[in-house]
């Protein structure tokens, strides 16, 4: 124990390491630095995590975390609600908004297909983003999914459900490496191989 001294601190180090990537040592760190700072920068921290719980939701077109109902992306008339971007998380959504490539909507499925990992299309939003596309005039899809074993078969499984509503259904150019995730990626090269993406058919003609 570190702190075994103060039931308190060791409560709040015990916490702090609960985070990912935080080992006890830091979360000591951590924990003695909130100790040191100002009343008010401690409690505005405590209430951005309460917040976070409490009054953040999840937009109901796109299943990104919001403030609102709506997200920001969807209710703004600028971006293309015709042009849906689908990524497996929030973190590669925010990866795509960093390129400042992109103008259309998102639409977050919440991981991808894995059955070893026990995940199947039934826990992801998969339903509700082929309900999207056959309820709204869809231009393109766009499958910003990981070049991963899974990330390929969630793209056949959506191209499969979507290919006849869908005008046109691309995929990122792999200047994103093969195994890959949208997030490591450096926002440059995301932004390039999103402009230079590629229609699934022309990568996957062969085996369609
Ligand atoms: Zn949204």
């Amino acid at each position: 124990m570190l702190t075994s001294y103060s039931k308190i601190l060791e409560t709040a180090v015990n916490e702090i390491a609960k985070l990912p990537g935080i080992g006890r040592r830091t979360a000591l760190r951590l924990a003695l630095h909130l100790v040191n700072a100002e009343t008010v920068e401690v409690e505005t921290l405590a209430h951005a995590l309460t917040e976070l719980k409490s009054s953040l939701k999840i937009c109901k077109y796109c299943f990104a975390i919001s403030d609102h109902d709506v997200c920001e992306i969807c209710a703004n008339p600028k971006r293309n609600p015709n042009i849906i971007c689908v990524v497996q998380d929030i973190r590669d959504m925010i990866a795509v908004e960093n390129t400042n490539q992109y103008s259309g909507v998102y639409h977050v499925l919440g991981g991808v297909i894995s059955p070893v990992d026990g995940i199947g299309p039934g826990q992801l939003k998969l339903q509700e983003l082929f309900h999207r596309i056959e309820n709204h005039p869809v231009e393109e899809v766009i499958l910003a999914l990981p070049s991963t074993a899974e990330g390929d078969t969630t793209n056949f499984y959506i191209y499969k459900h979507c290919a006849e509503k869908a005008p046109k259904i691309s995929l990122l150019a792999r200047g994103v490496g093969v195994g890959e995730e949208l997030e490591y990626i450096n926002e440059v090269t995301l932004g390039r191989s999103l402009i230079t993406r590629i229609s699934f058919e022309s990568q996957y003609g062969s085996v369609l």
